[in-house]
């Protein structure tokens, strides 16, 4: 466990006073924004019968997601102004939990920041923040564990979406012993790996795929093959009636290129506004790169929004990011 005793309890005693809880995770949630999100709104909901509890995702639920136990109860926006007691998971900076999310943050009587993101987005009255956490889902994992909540099978199937998919089914470097320890446990308390691969990597659908086609006809390389780069262009999303949920694990594709040390995939779902993600090997931070964009994540996986055209995000990250190179 690496959240420090005096932060679980300070932790507990701040669900005890609570009297209604608000959980929020970020903007274009990923599995472990939602699975850890709900995994503790299911361990609270199950300690804490009489409290009011709700779980609020600005942008829903992508479909490959809605199989997540309790999926079903995450609201988009939050019932109230205020709540005793607002939580944040996974969000980085409590801002990310979305424009119309955020400010019930700045109205409720206490915060908590339950994150493995840990930078200067870093908030609130209880902060269990822990880095060197593969997943959010680890840390409320160990959370669960010191409230003495059972960990039955619908908690595990969300807690360990959030670990194989905030480590690329356990391939990515902030895969630790205790990552597997954990995944062991949700294993045994019920969650099953298989099925949750299934719904989540090979659920792509057939426009999705024809998405892919035209994202990788995109592919572009440079700086000697080090920066490798695609987009999802408007017109793609249009010619194929996608939606920006549908690009989950392109930058994949780009990132598994040889040689290639920062990947880039610009996804243009509304004109003049580009979203981009960021990845790269041991080399390169991209989360600096993305922080001069006001984005952020880690040092390996980072991202942030281009406000203008595609041509000039693409100009302006790919001189960020050959700037960011060491020299070869
Ligand atoms: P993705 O490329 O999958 O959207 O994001 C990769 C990582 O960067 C995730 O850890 C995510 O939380 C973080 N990230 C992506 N976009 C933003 C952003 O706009 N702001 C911040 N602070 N973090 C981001
Ligand atoms: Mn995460």
């Amino acid at each position: 466990v690496s959240i420090a005793d005096v932060d679980l309890i300070a932790a507990q005693s701040a669900f005890e006073k609570a009297r209604s809880i608000v959980l929020a995770c970020h903007v274009n949630p990923d599995g472990d924004a939602l699975g850890s999100m709900l995994a503790l709104l299911l361990g609270l909901t199950k300690r804490y019968p009489d409290k009011y509890i709700e779980a609020v995702s600005h942008d829903g639920v992508p479909d490959i997601y809605e199989f997540l136990p309790a999926a079903g109860q995450i609201k988009s926006r939050a019932s109230a102004e205020t709540f005793d007691l607002a939580i944040a998971l996974d969000s980085g900076d409590v801002k990310r939990t979305g424009d119309q999310v955020f400010p019930v943050f700045a109205k409720s009587l206490s915060r908590m920041d339950i994150d493995h993101h840990v930078g200067d987005g870093a908030f609130g009255d209880v902060r269990l923040l822990d880095s060197k956490a593969a997943a959010t889902a680890e840390i409320v994992f160990d959370l669960l564990g010191h409230l003495g909540i059972n960990i039955d099978t619908d908690i595990a199937t969300c807690l360990l979406t959030g670990v194989i998919t905030d480590t690329g089914s356990f391939r990515f470097m902030n895969v630790t012993p205790r990552t597997l320890r954990t995944a062991a446990t949700l294993i045994e308390a019920g969650a099953t790996p298989s099925l949750i691969a299934e719904r989540v990597f090979d659920n792509r659908t057939f426009p999705g795929t024809k998405l892919l086609g035209l994202c990788l006809s995109t592919l572009q390389i440079c700086s000697s093959g080090h920066i490798t780069y695609a987009s999802v262009k408007h017109e793609h999303f249009a010619e194929t009636d996608t939606l920006d949920q549908d690009t989950e694990g392109f930058i994949n594709f780009v990132r598994s290129i040889r040689g290639s040390e920062v990947a880039i995939l610009f996804r243009e779902f509304e004109l003049g506004t580009v979203r981009i993600s960021l990845r790269s090997t041991e080399r390169v931070d991209v989360a600096r790169i993305a922080n001069q964009f006001n984005g952020g994540g880690h040092k390996m996986a980072a991202g942030c929004t281009y406000y203008g055209a595609l041509v000039d995000a693409q100009a302006a990250i790919l001189e960020a990011v050959s700037a960011a190179l060491p020299p070869s």
